[in-house]
């Protein structure tokens, strides 16, 4: 079985907003960034040694700007297909995020102030549609797409052979990334409660790391113990009745 590398592609900042980089058999990127930053993501690919024009796939996370900015111009200048999951598709044809952003805390409720948020990015159809566990064997990689919904309904992430979680928004570093190493939520989720039950799911498949949108690579053991509190703390929102979540 061929290893596959994880690079973290930067797309703003450090580590605000990562892109990743899979090197497997051949090619793949997971996420596309922000709107206008597919050059970017281009240029930091073929600085890794990758002709463009053999990344077999391009894999989208979730629908919110951050992470299928790019998506259309990265197509354009990779060939590559793009793939994303089917119940996303409204935001992947339109641009649009599905608003409001719901916020998971003071961060979220700051963030969607931030009109960057708001803006409309270049519609992309997905060549390739996931309804569920998907083999990424036929584009080299020797790993899966599994849907991992909550923070949208179409999140997914991308888990390989060796154990690397690309985890998209499932979980983020504190502030955006500006704590490294701790695990938080994702200023936004639509729904916090399922998106713990993927967390979960995922965490007990084993993974040696996850690899999130925000922020650097966080240890499973770490993920897991912040996991709990987690449950705690929207079990008291819940007993409470201050739990929100998409009704639709
Ligand atoms: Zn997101
Ligand atoms: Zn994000």
């Amino acid at each position: 079985m061929s290893r596959t590398k994880v690079v973290p592609i930067p797309v703003l900042g450090r580590h605000a907003v990562n892109a990743y980089l899979l090197l497997g058999r051949r090619p793949v990127i997971v996420d596309a960034g922000t709107p206008g930053s597919g050059r970017r993501i281009h240029d930091r690919i073929t600085a890794h040694g990758v002709d463009p024009a053999d990344v077999s796939l391009i894999v989208l996370t979730h629908g919110h700007i951050d992470h299928f900015g790019s998506a259309a111009e990265l197509h354009r200048l990779t060939g590559a297909p793009v793939a994303g999951h089917i119940a996303d598709l409204g935001p992947y044809r339109t641009g649009r995020v599905r608003e409001p952003y719901l916020p998971t805390g003071p961060m979220g409720r700051l963030m969607d102030r931030n009109s960057k948020l708001h803006v409309q990015a270049e519609p992309v159809e997905p060549g390739i549609l996931i309804g569920g566990e998907t083999s990424l064997e036929d584009f080299g990689i020797a790993g899966r797409i599994m849907p991992t919904p909550g923070h949208t309904a179409g999140s997914v992430s991308v888990l390989t052979d060796d154990g690397d979680l690309v985890a998209g928004d499932l979980v983020a570093n504190s502030f955006m990334g500006l704590i490294p190493g701790r695990p938080a939520n994702p200023p936004f989720h639509d729904d916090p409660r399922q998106n713990l039950t993927s967390l979960r799911a995922m965490l007990a498949l084993g993974p040696t790391a996850l690899h999130v949108g925000h922020g650097t690579a966080l240890e499973p053991d770490r993920v897991r113990r912040w996991a709990e509190r987690e449950h705690d703390r929207l079990s008291r929102l819940e007993s409470a009745g201050r739990l929100t979540g998409r009704t639709r």
